[in-house]
């Protein structure tokens, strides 16, 4: 098949690809009630090492919590699995998709009877944007439709529901020729990227948008964040980006699990700094490809190794 995947887990059993199936009546089918991670697999010498996975699992059980989902198994259940998961495909370096979501019962908006379904699927994916874009950079445009307000649904966790605003402004942007989009806030600042947080960088600072903008607060992030300040760069990491500040902005870039720190070198056909990767992009990504792919033996403690 397409994703080169032929093991799935599922509520504890690792199934074919063609049986692991749902019913059409399942309640997040409808009302888009899934919790999720995206998290990435990296090949190293020491073999494959799963990238900050306690954390993701720690965003998971607060995104099912905050939907009242009951995960039936423990994390250390959930951990074996997705290990046995990738060692049974021979898979090194992977991306790894987690779900829990509400399954059938009956079909009242109320998820009050439905089983909570977890499901692990790991298959290999390449540079998410592209892998030109990782040393290009993207161009990306403004998108027309504003992302929701925290205070409308928590956008401080993943839930597979709120996807379809990433997708209209993703869309919206490729319709026009662009790679990805820069989703504003109902206040009309910066929030983040469809998949990814977003960086600036003005006069060798750094700024980030924080949970306050209606984003999801990103590991990859949060490991830009501790990268740049363990190389003594001030991080202003709830800062408030107006949509004017993004295109005189002399560096910008994306973070995220599958995005991982991609320059975007123009916005609305603007050139950002010179128009290809800023230095401290360079610096910073350089930094977290050496990380991830362990040709550092710094944090350690980020790494689950098969
Ligand atoms: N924002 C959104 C809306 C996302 O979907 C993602 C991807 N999970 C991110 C930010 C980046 O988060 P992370 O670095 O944890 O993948």
């Amino acid at each position: 098949d397409e994703m080169d995947v032929d093991t799935i887990w599922k509520n504890g059993e690792f199934l074919d690809w063609e049986d692991a199936t749902t019913h059409v009546l399942t309640h997040a089918l409808h009302y888009g009630s899934g919790v999720f991670e995206g998290v990435r697999c990296y090949d190293t010498d020491r073999g494959p090492a799963v990238f900050r996975w306690e954390e993701h699992l720690d965003r998971l059980f607060d995104s099912a919590k905050m939907y009242d989902m009951d995960i039936e198994h423990s994390r250390e259940e959930i951990t074996e699995a997705t290990l046995e998961l990738l060692d049974r495909q021979d898979l090194e370096s992977c991306y790894i998709r987690p779900i829990a979501y509400y399954g059938y019962d009956s079909l009242g908006v109320s998820p009050e009877g439905c089983p909570t379904d977890l499901v692990l699927a790991a298959w290999p994916w390449g540079a998410y944007l592209g892998e030109e874009a990782l040393e290009d950079g993207v161009d990306v445009m403004v998108s027309s439709w504003r992302k929701h307000a925290s205070s409308q649904v928590p956008t401080n966790v993943k839930t597979t529901g709120l996807y379809v605003n990433s997708m209209l402004a993703g869309e919206e942007a490729r319709r026009n020729g662009y790679v990805e989009a820069i989703v504003l806030n109902k206040e009309g600042n910066v929030a983040e990227g469809p998949g990814e947080n977003i960086f600036m960088v003005n006069d060798g600072e750094i700024y980030t948008t924080g949970p306050a903008q209606s984003i999801l607060e990103g590991i990859t992030r949060d490991t830009v964040i501790t990268l740049a300040e363990e190389r003594g760069y001030e991080v202003h990491d709830e800062a408030v980006i107006s949509r004017g500040q993004l295109y005189t902005a002399d560096e910008l870039f994306f973070t995220g699990s599958a995005a991982e720190v991609t320059p975007i070198r123009s916005v609305d056909d603007t050139e950002i700094g010179a128009g290809t990767r800023g230095p401290v992009t360079e610096e910073l990504q350089s930094a977290f490809f050496d990380l991830v792919e362990r040709r550092t033996g710094d944090h350690d403690e980020w790494f689950t190794y098969l």
